[in-house]
């Protein structure tokens, strides 16, 4: 396939806040990656601090080498946001006040029954020549610039700091606009494969020579605890999405199980959706991971549909009271073992009367292991009915990680358990592929 001409595109980032270190830059992030989805690398991502003359530098950097750049933040009311100023100096342009975006300003304060103070209306100043891009969820609009660099005409897109607004404007039209500028009837595809239990490493070597680099783009993203492996296509629409398709029917059949879900879906999604898909209700005993798995699944709208609720145990005592465990397994076997795991997630279903009760016991950490329990193993059990005499199945893990870890962990295993049941899967016959994977030299 002839190569597209690229669109070059690169990203300013300021703020004291991201140079100082109080606020992660996530606003680059999130622009790189929904860049990557269209098939555009970033030629650079740089972040400085409200100062004219490093913002100014910033622009020159990347007007210099791009011909879209995509800038967020210093569009706020203060003094300390400088980022129009800044770049009508640089286009060589002055600022004048828009009045139908004051107009709008005004307005958003009269629904709030606020005072506007008066400083709001910079926000409304804009170089001359730009194009207005609104802003639905707050007071300043951002827009888009040319800015004349000798015989080239780069294009600056200013946005917003504030994530949320930045997000909903970029998608909803920054990003069309840059597909619309593509300069050939050729459009980029892509689906995502969410996936959990294999590494990146693994997921690597199971897609080995199943995509040829010149028909599509693979890549992959590790957001613990999933990786996501993302297909892109370019071509002409019709043919991309038929290529596309083909390729995924290739990413499912040699990933299997390990495919959660397609798109941006998280696992308590997925969850939900089968248990709403097979009738059924969910009850959690948790230990070791603390209600985590509750309050992932309660993260879900519409989730009093399927989940009836749990109880945190985490002392021996309450997992008696509450779950029924009895005295002599939890001496006999320990707080930390498949028998008690076992009878608390049967007492859970048994109290909330669910068709699935799952449970969770282990070592957090870091103190609390021993030899034959070191910290990170966790007992995830499930009680449904039809799971072997008793109705109920148990699995000893030794996951990795500092508490945190092992706790998420420990709640994306018990949900994936709960996802395979649904899927009439052995929930049971997955190791994870979890020993010696990069969750383990990352933590
Ligand atoms: P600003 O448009 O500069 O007034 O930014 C408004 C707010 O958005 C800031 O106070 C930050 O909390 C947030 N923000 C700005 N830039 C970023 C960024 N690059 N990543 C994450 N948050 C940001
Ligand atoms: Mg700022």
């Amino acid at each position: 396939m002839k190569a597209k001409r690229q669109r070059r595109v690169a990203i300013i980032s300021t703020g004291d806040e991201l140079v100082q270190g109080r606020t992660v830059d996530t606003n680059a992030t999130y622009i790189a990656d929904r860049l990557g989805a269209i098939g555009i690398e970033a030629q650079s991502i740089v972040t400085v601090g409200d100062y004219p003359e490093q913002i100014e530098w910033a622009w020159h950097h990347s007007l210099a080498r791009a011909d879209i750049v995509i800038a967020t933040g210093g569009l706020g009311p203060t003094a300390d946001d400088r980022t129009s100023e800044t770049l009508a100096h640089v286009a060589d342009a002055e600022l004048y006040l828009d009045e139908e975006q004051a107009q709008r300003i005004r307005r958003f304060f009269e629904v709030l029954k606020r005072p506007m103070p008066e400083n709001n209306l910079k926000q409304a100043r804009f170089p001359v020549g730009a194009e207005i891009i609104p802003n639905e969820l707050g007071t300043a609009p951002g827009y888009r610039l040319a800015v004349p660099q000798g015989q080239r005409r780069p294009i600056a897109v200013v946005l917003p700091g504030v994530p949320r607004e930045m997000k909903a404007m970029l998608d909803t039209q920054v990003i069309p606009w840059i597909l619309s500028q593509s300069e050939d009837d050729r459009s980029i595809v892509s689906r995502t494969f969410q996936t959990f239990g294999m590494s990146e490493s693994a997921l690597d070597e199971a897609l080995m020579g199943a995509i040829d680099p010149d028909e599509a783009r693979l890549s992959f993203r590790a957001s613990f605890p999933q990786v996501s492996v993302r297909i892109a296509v370019i071509g002409k629409q019709s043919e991309a999405e038929h290529k596309l398709e083909a390729l995924s029917e290739i990413v499912r059949a040699r990933l299997g199980d390990a495919v959660v879900a397609e798109g941006d879906v998280t696992m308590e999604q997925v969850v939900g959706e089968l248990l709403k898909r097979h009738k059924q209700t969910l009850a959690t005993a948790e230990s070791c991971s603390g209600g985590l798995i509750g309050n992932r699944i309660t993260n879900v709208a519409g989730s009093s549909e399927y989940y009836l609720g749990g109880v945190i145990a985490y002392s021996n005592e309450l997992k008696r009271k509450t779950l029924s465990v009895s005295p002599e397994t939890l001496s006999r076997f320990g707080a930390v073992s498949e028998e008690t795991a076992c009878e608390m997630a049967l007492g859970v279903r048994n109290l909330s009367q669910a068709s699935l009760g799952i449970a969770t016991t282990g070592i957090a950490g870091p103190d609390g292991g021993t030899k034959e329990k070191p910290v990170g193993t966790v007992t995830i059990a499930l009680a449904a009915d039809g799971l072997g005499s008793t109705n109920v199945r148990a699995r000893s893990y030794q996951l990795w990680g500092n508490r945190d870890w092992i706790k998420i962990l420990t709640s994306q295993v018990a949900l994936d358990w709960v996802r395979r049941h649904l899927l009439g899967r052995d929930p049971l016959a997955s190791d994870f592929g979890l020993r010696g994977s990069r969750w383990q030299s990352r933590s």
